[in-house]
């Protein structure tokens, strides 16, 4: 009679039944033996020096390979985050959203009647959302 084990697999908690073993049966499959391992030598590695420097070499080859895409999306932010182009549009008085004249009664505003309605509801959405984070209990 063979004598058999119950075992619980220690990287996805499977029950597997075993035969016993001079070295323990530790996982269900060998696709769970090669997870778990991977993730104790990722647990173990992530902070030195020497994985640092494979995360920094694998982000430079994604950039040699990517540096259009990556130089748009600098621009865009800079684009975005332009304080220039801000300044002169209040400099030519029309408005800092669109770069439109403003309408007549919007003219001591720095939206056009449209931007200012977008704002408003961009304020709204972010006061909800902060409300709504501040009532999360912690
Ligand atoms: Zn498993
Ligand atoms: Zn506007």
């Amino acid at each position: 009679m063979v004598l058999l084990e119950n075992k619980k697999c220690l990287c996805c908690g499977a029950d597997f039944v075993t035969k016993p073993r001079v070295i323990p049966k530790k996982f269900c499959s060998e696709k769970c033996r090669t997870r778990y391992n991977a993730r104790v030598s990722y647990e173990k590695n992530k902070n030195t020096k020497e994985y640092k420097e494979y995360r920094k070499k694998i982000f430079k080859d994604w950039l040699d390979n990517n540096r259009p895409h990556f130089n748009d999306l600098c621009r865009e932010r800079s684009r975005l985050y332009s304080r220039k182009r801000y300044t002169e549009r209040v400099k030519n008085n029309v408005c800092v959203g669109c770069g439109r004249i403003k309408e007549e009664e919007r003219q001591s505003k720095r939206l056009c009647f449209a931007c200012s309605r977008i704002q408003t509801v961009h304020d709204k959405e972010y006061h909800d959302k902060k409300k709504l984070q501040s009532n999360v209990p912690t």
